[in-house]
């Protein structure tokens, strides 16, 4: 039987959110009903409020979350009824050009439940924040979504590899390919950028730059892994990363802003042949400019980092283990645990650079 549970609505460009009564259908085939016990607050979901992402209000938010398998629809093998999992915006279809070339991280057909929740009993059908929709007591996915994890993690913290921390993580292990040794700039210090530190640090880089305007988010990124910081409002950012590399450049430049004058600033605090990972996000309006001779005559490789080039089913498990074992600190991505209804609040905190994370418990 379809239920009814608690839900954060965006209602409109730039209205408020509202907890609102939202209506959860059981699971079809390939679907699955998850009980949420923790979400964090990201950027994106109030991209969604603001109109940034599409129209389709009413949208409901909430994407980076964690919880226990309620219920599963038909032909539902990878997970039960009980089990602990990390929620992530794309199910892997194994049918598509990338996956059937054994690259299912870049899936190009991923997909989310087919059923729609709705606000109460008959009402508008919801848009789910990136396919999930988890600031809710419970919400509806496809089960492909539910990446089954250590229970023993907390959930506020297991929830935040859904999105940013897996972006900023993948970024440096997954496609800027850190290893031992490195030299490693982070430019921008939010939420993906520290997770990109954290990750450098993981992978053994031995030098680790984070570059941003903000005092306060450089002290936190040093708690991450940072070895140096610069702040590029009083300082060139190229100039000191390259002469803390030697007058090299680092060899794997983080770009964590998305706007084109950060971008060329990691192409430029790169050593020849490093590489450039561009996680932050751009918007439509934006353009890049480069000395294409530049571009060919320094070499290396220009990468893009979507979702950290994540797979949910291997890289999930393996981060939470990491962080159980003492060796990757997730929980200092959380800033504060707030209550469902304080989901505006949080948005205000995380607009002024107050909180690395606001994670919403249930
Ligand atoms: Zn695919
Ligand atoms: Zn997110």
């Amino acid at each position: 039987m379809a239920q009814e549970v608690r839900g954060v609505v965006a209602p409109g460009k730039n209205e408020p959110v509202r907890v609102e009564t939202i209506v959860v259908p059981d699971p079809g085939p390939g679907e699955a009903v998850v009980q949420v016990q923790a979400c964090g607050v990201c950027h994106t979901d109030l991209h969604y409020k603001q109109g940034g992402i599409s129209d389709d209000y009413p949208f409901l938010l909430g994407h980076e979350a964690a919880g226990v398998v309620e219920a599963v629809g038909e032909g539902v093998t990878d997970v039960a009824p009980g089990d602990f999992v990390i929620l992530n915006w794309r199910a892997v279809c194994g049918q598509c050009r990338a996956c059937k070339r054994g690259r299912p991280w870049y899936c190009f057909d991923t997909h989310n439940a087919r059923q729609k929740m709705t606000l109460g009993k008959g009402g508008a059908e919801l848009e789910p924040a990136l396919g999930i929709g988890a600031f809710a007591e419970k919400t509806l996915v496809a089960a492909g979504q539910c990446t089954k994890v250590d229970p023993a993690v907390s959930p506020a913290v297991a929830g935040l590899l859904g999105c940013g921390v897996m972006a900023g993580i993948g970024a440096a292990i997954n496609t800027g390919q850190v290893t031992r040794g490195d030299s490693v700039a982070v430019i921008g210090c939010g939420g993906v950028g520290d997770a990109a530190v954290a990750g450098a640090r993981l992978a053994g880089a031995a030098k680790i730059i984070a570059v941003d305007i903000d005092d306060r988010k450089l002290t936190t990124a040093e708690s991450m892994g940072a070895t140096h910081t610069v702040n590029s409002r009083d300082t060139d950012p190229v100039e000191a990363v390259r002469e803390l590399t030697g007058g090299n450049g680092a060899d794997v430049v983080i770009e964590a802003v998305g706007r084109p004058e950060t971008y060329k600033q990691a192409f430029y605090a790169r050593d020849l042949a490093g590489t450039v990972v561009l996680v932050g996000v751009p918007t439509p309006e934006m353009q890049l400019e480069l000395p294409l001779l530049d571009v060919f005559g320094r070499g290396g490789a220009l990468k893009s980092s979507w979702y950290g080039d994540c797979l949910p089913s291997r890289d999930f498990p393996m981060l939470v283990d990491l962080h159980l074992q003492g060796r990757l600190d997730l929980g200092a991505f959380v800033t504060e645990t707030i209550a469902l209804d304080e989901v505006e609040k949080a948005f205000e905190r995380m607009h002024a650079g107050d909180v690395l994370r606001s994670v919403v418990v249930l």
